[in-house]
């Protein structure tokens, strides 16, 4: 059998908002012939465990992984934590806190919704979720079924955006919190797609980049189902010029995202398994 030459270190199971089961995810990239991935969930690690206890089965290598929401300047930035084995309960416990705050949060926003004269109740957003974690397309969801909106849009327009008329804040991490939670665990925090990172007013990529690599940041994910050469190449060259790892994944979401696949994204994506060794290693692992 040829060594692997390839990982993919960014999906997400039916833990978060994916389709498939942790070990349904080893498999296919055991078909796939990935010798290294990473299942990084939105704010939850309990994926992890199934993962590489499939990974070990199927001779496929599984990093632990996570992918925190975190807040800055106002909007969401993802950032993807790796190799936090040492550490998880610390992880878990502020995930734990996270998502405590999330379900406060979406009981104030029923409160004002129906103080504003809407009949939406819990049962219905939380249907709407189907079990999963409960956020504000799912209260969306609900106005629209229930008539108060015509569009999902409009939902958010009106009342569920910042400044709409029953938005309330949650509690959330800055970038620099959330790297910081990470590095205690004794992971390595990854800034996730930066092309989507929403900057703030006077800000630019690349100094945001240097900065969190001077607070903490580990790596970079260069690789990405929607980067094109150069846009990888750019980020590349951030991760050489900060002393960053080069990080890279698909962001598999099953048949929720059906034009991604698992290791490959549009078809085009390759992620080097040199990526995975130098995050392990960064993490202080074996490799
Ligand atoms: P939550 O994490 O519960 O606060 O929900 C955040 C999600 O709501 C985001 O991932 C978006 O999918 C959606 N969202 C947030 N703001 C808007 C907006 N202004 N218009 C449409 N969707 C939004
Ligand atoms: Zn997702
Ligand atoms: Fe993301
Ligand atoms: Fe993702």
């Amino acid at each position: 059998m040829t060594e692997p030459v390839y990982c993919d270190l960014h999906m997400h199971s039916t833990h978060s908002d994916g389709t498939d089961a942790p070990r349904r995810l080893v498999e296919i990239a055991a078909e796939q012939g990935l010798g290294i991935i990473a299942v990084t969930d939105h704010d939850t690690t309990t994926a992890v465990e199934e993962a590489q206890a499939a990974g070990r089965e199927l001779g496929v290598r599984v990093l632990s992984g996570v992918e925190i929401s975190v807040e800055h300047h106002g909007r969401t930035v993802h950032l993807l934590g790796y190799c936090f084995d040492s550490g998880a309960g610390r992880l878990e416990s502020a995930l734990a806190a996270l998502l405590e705050g999330r379900n406060k949060r979406n009981r104030l926003i029923i409160k004002k919704l129906n103080d504003l004269g809407v009949p939406v109740t819990y049962e219905e957003v939380e249907r709407e979720a189907g079990g999963k974690v409960v956020g504000r397309p799912h209260f969306a969801a609900a106005l629209l079924k229930s008539g108060a909106v015509q569009s999902l849009q409009e939902a958010f327009d009106q009342y569920l955006a910042t400044g709409g008329r029953a938005f309330v804040d949650r509690l959330a991490f800055s970038l620099k919190d959330a790297v910081g939670m990470v590095r205690e665990a004794g992971g390595v925090a990854v800034l996730a797609h930066p092309k989507q990172v929403r900057l703030g007013p006077d800000e630019n990529l690349e100094t945001l980049v240097k900065n969190l690599a001077e607070t903490g940041l580990g790596g970079i994910e260069c690789y990405y189902n929607n980067h094109t050469p150069e846009e990888t190449a750019t980020f590349l060259k951030y991760a050489e010029k900060y002393g960053l790892t080069a990080t890279g994944g698909s962001d598999y979401h099953g048949a929720n995202k059906p034009d991604i696949s698992l290791g490959t994204g549009r078809g085009d994506l390759r992620v080097p398994i040199a990526c995975a060794e130098e995050l392990a290693r960064r993490a202080g692992l074996a490799c």
